[in-house]
C-alpha cells in the first residue's frame, strides 16, 4: 500500500518555541562558538548526520555541539513505540571519545536506532547555528516536509540480499516509510530454476531519505541494504554533462551558463529493432 506522504506546516506556535530556543543558545554559546575545526578528534566519512545537515565539511565548521537537536530528537512528540508502547530512545547521539564521529557532533547508526522521519522533524529547527538547514527540508508552501530529508542513501548489496537468491523477503520494503516510492520491489523470472520468481529491492535515489528503517530490518546477518551518506554512494558524471530529456537538469544549467537549454532531442519514431537492424544484411 501506498503511503501518502504528509506535509507539516510550522505553526506560528511551534515557530515562536524555535525561535526561543535558537535566541537562547545563541546567547548561552555565542561565546563558545568554535572558529571552525582545527581538530578533528575523531572523524569518519561514513558518519550519518541529522536531517538537514549542511555537507560535511560546513556542517563540522558550523554545528557548535549543543546537543538541542538529539535532545529534541529524544522528546519528539511521536516517541511511543507502538508496539511496546514505551518511549524509544533517541535517534541522535552526540559522539564520545569512543565513536568513530568527530567528537561532540550529532550523528545516528541505522542499525541501532534508524530516523523515524518525524512529520514535524523536531531535531531540525532548534538548531541554533543553521548546521542543520530549515530551509532545505521547507517546501514551497513553506511548510516542513519529512520526504525532503536527505541523510544518505539505501545501498543493496545483490550478493547478500537473499531476495536475489530467489528467497521471498520484503523486510526492508515494509519497513519503508515511502513504500513503493523510495524503494520497490522488481519483478523478475528465476532462469536458474525456469519456474521461480524474483522480487528484488530497488531504491529510488532521487526519493530515499536514508532514514534507515530498511537496514534496521534487514533480516540478513550483516544487513544487505545499509545507509551510506550520499557524497560516498554516488558517483558525479560532471556538471558539463547535460540531460537532454531532464527539465530540472537544463534548468540547472541555465541557471549557470544563462543558455536556453530548451532544445530537446527529438523521439525517434523508428522501433529499436529497426534502428539495430539498420544496415544488417541477411544475405
Ligand atoms: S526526524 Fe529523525 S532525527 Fe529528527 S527527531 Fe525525528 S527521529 Fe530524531
Ligand atoms: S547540529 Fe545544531 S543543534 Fe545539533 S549539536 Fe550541532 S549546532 Fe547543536
Ligand atoms: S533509507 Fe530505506 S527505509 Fe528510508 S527512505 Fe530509503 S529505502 Fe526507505
Amino acid at each position: 500500500m501506498k503511503k501518502e506522504v504528509k506535509k507539516v506546516q510550522i505553526t506560528p506556535r511551534r515557530r515562536f518555541f524555535t525561535n526561543i530556543a535558537q535566541s537562547a543558545s545563541l546567547g548561552v554559546m555565542g561565546g563558545l562558538i568554535w572558529a571552525g575545526y582545527a581538530e578533528k578528534a575523531k572523524g569518519s566519512t561514513l558518519t550519518l548526520r541529522p536531517p538537514a545537515a549542511l555537507e560535511e565539511k560546513d556542517f563540522l565548521r558550523t554545528c557548535i555541539k549543543c546537543g538541542l537537536c538529539a535532545e529534541a530528537c529524544l522528546h519528539r512528540e511521536s516517541n511511543i513505540d507502538k508496539e511496546t508502547l514505551q518511549p524509544r530512545p533517541a535517534t541522535l547521539k552526540m559522539a564520545q571519545a569512543q565513536d568513530k564521529a568527530t567528537l561532540g557532533t550529532p550523528y545516528f547508526i541505522p542499525t541501532q536506532v534508524p530516523c523515524y522521519m518525524c512529520e514535524d522533524i523536531p531535531c531540525v529547527p532548534v538548531c541554533p547555528t543553521g548546521a542543520l538547514d530549515v530551509s532545505s527540508v521547507t517546501n514551497e508552501q513553506n511548510e516542513l516536509d519529512f520526504s525532503m530529508m536527505d541523510m544518505g542513501l539505501a545501498v543493496v548489496d545483490p550478493n547478500s540480499c537473499i531476495a536475489f537468491w530467489g528467497i521471498q523477503c520484503d523486510a526492508c520494503y515494509r519497513a519503508c516509510p515511502l513504500l513503493d516510492e523510495a524503494i520497490t520491489l522488481e519483478y523478475g523470472r528465476n532462469e536458474r530454476t525456469g519456474k521461480h520468481a524474483f522480487l528484488k529491492p530497488i531504491i529510488n535515489m532521487d526519493i530515499c531519505t536514508g532514514c534507515g528503517l530498511c537496514e534496521k530490518a534487514c533480516v540478513t546477518e550483516k544487513p544487505a541494504i545499509f545507509i551510506q551518506p550520499r557524497e560516498l554512494a554516488l558517483g558525479k558524471p560532471g556538471d558539463h554533462y547535460v540531460k537532454g530529456w531532464d527539465e530540472k537538469d537544463q534548468k540547472r544549467v541555465a541557471s549557470q551558463t544563462g543558455k536556453d537549454m530548451t532544445t530537446r532531442t527529438q523521439r525517434s519514431e523508428e522501433k529499436v529493432t529497426d534502428y539495430l537492424n539498420e544496415e544488417v544484411s541477411y544475405d
